[in-house]
């Protein structure tokens, strides 16, 4: 009999273990730490914008109580709502979202770096090259991917990868890094983007031929690192280079600014979308966790550098998903009511010069505008 239970108690143990949500949490540093308050009135000298594709509120929730009830992104104290529909839909997709964000406009769902009309429009990231800032993206998607694509390339479908790689000849992005190899050295036009970029002065690596972390990026003006052929691995197959890339490219933007020149720099988490699409609670909680950690890692660096506006967004929620009923903190019930983007509306949280701004309910065109506005463009606008 007692054999029986123990044997009993074995395989239930195993049950459980197998389908509860086991995640190596990590611990958040210097909680405590507050985040320097803004100076009144000073404009911000750096903007960094976080974009959590997918991230809606629940998937903070699913990460945030697999963590141990802990995420770096509870240290933000201004938090607002936008409206995140497209032009021609009200379910955005990412680079409807993401072109929102960079160029302040609704446009249709698929449309990067243009608008309604198809016609190209001034970006964040292009504005901020002509007025001398430095300038960066780090993505674990391909950085031809709708989200990264949106800020630098200008094209009618988000399918056009080996276009907008082209796009990248065409701006003076000085540190970009994701995925997305072949389209820029293995292309059907066989056109090589990758030598095309080394003759414009870029330092280009990849992950077949150099580890990230060897990369000194204070030796190098402009970097482009491409970490996967196609798209990157997710953190459950084991990539891990995302909070490594956060940290190379803040330490390539703290190296190469100047006083008077400062830098806009993207970082996106965008598996968390992924995980929503295939309806799998562990791949976005997973993936929610890990861009935490790029969110801890900015938050310690804007510690030390007070002049340095930070926003954490998402561009929409992806797969309604709902913890349910049943659930504990280390057991979620998680289940999704689509496996598309839904029109729920998304959380802004912000810190540092200007974040004031970014309080209450708007557009996801205003986060445009606000960057705007934080940098202290508004004054002499070259638009
Ligand atoms: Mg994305
Ligand atoms: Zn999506």
């Amino acid at each position: 009999m007692i054999r029986h239970i123990t044997f009993l108690s074995f395989f239930f143990i195993l049950l459980v273990s197998c389908g509860q949500t086991k995640f190596v949490g990590y611990e958040p540093s210097n909680m405590s730490t507050i985040l320097p308050e803004p100076v009144e009135g000073a404009f911000a000298q750096n903007v960094i914008l976080l974009v959590g594709d997918g991230m809606g509120l629940s998937q903070i929730t699913a990460g945030l109580y697999s963590n141990g009830n802990k995420l770096a992104l509870e240290q933000f104290k201004n938090i607002g709502l936008h409206k995140n529909y497209a032009y021609n839909d009200l379910i955005t997709d990412s680079a409807a979202g993401a072109t929102a964000f960079s160029c302040g406009i609704k446009t249709y769902n698929g449309a990067i770096g243009v608008g309604p009309d198809t016609l190209g429009r001034y970006t964040i990231l292009e504005e901020a090259e002509d007025r001398g800032y430095l300038t960066g993206m780090v993505t674990s998607s391909t950085i031809v991917h709708a989200t990264p694509a949106s800020f630098i390339a200008h094209n009618e479908s988000r399918r056009n990868y080996e276009e907008i790689a082209l796009d990248f000849l065409k701006t003076d992005i000085d540190l970009f890094i994701g995925g997305g190899n072949k389209f820029f050295a293995r292309r059907t036009d066989e056109k090589n983007i990758t030598e095309k970029l080394k003759a414009k002065g870029y330092y280009m690596s990849n992950y077949f031929d150099e580890e990230l972390t060897d990369i000194d990026v204070k030796a190098h003006k402009k970097i482009g690192y491409l970490t996967a052929d196609a798209d990157p691995l997710s953190v459950e197959q084991g990539r891990t280079y995302l909070p490594v890339a956060a940290k190379k490219a803040l330490e390539f933007m703290e190296h190469h600014c100047t006083e008077d020149q400062g830098y806009f720099l993207m970082i996106e988490g965008a598996q968390i979308d992924w995980g929503g699409h295939a309806n799998k609670g562990n791949y976005i909680v997973s993936e929610m966790i890990d861009f935490d950690k790029v969110i801890d890692i900015v938050l310690e660096y804007t510690k030390q550098h007070p002049e340095t506006l930070v926003i954490v967004t998402a561009d929409h929620e992806t797969g309604g998903l709902a913890i349910n009923k049943g659930s504990t903190m280390n057991n979620l019930d998680m289940k999704f009511t689509s496996d598309y983007h839904t029109g729920d509306l998304v959380p802004v949280f912000s810190a540092g010069p200007q974040s004031d701004l970014f309080l209450g309910f708007y557009q996801n065109t205003d986060i445009y505008h606000k960057m705007r506005t934080a940098f202290g463009w508004l004054k002499d606008s070259k638009i």
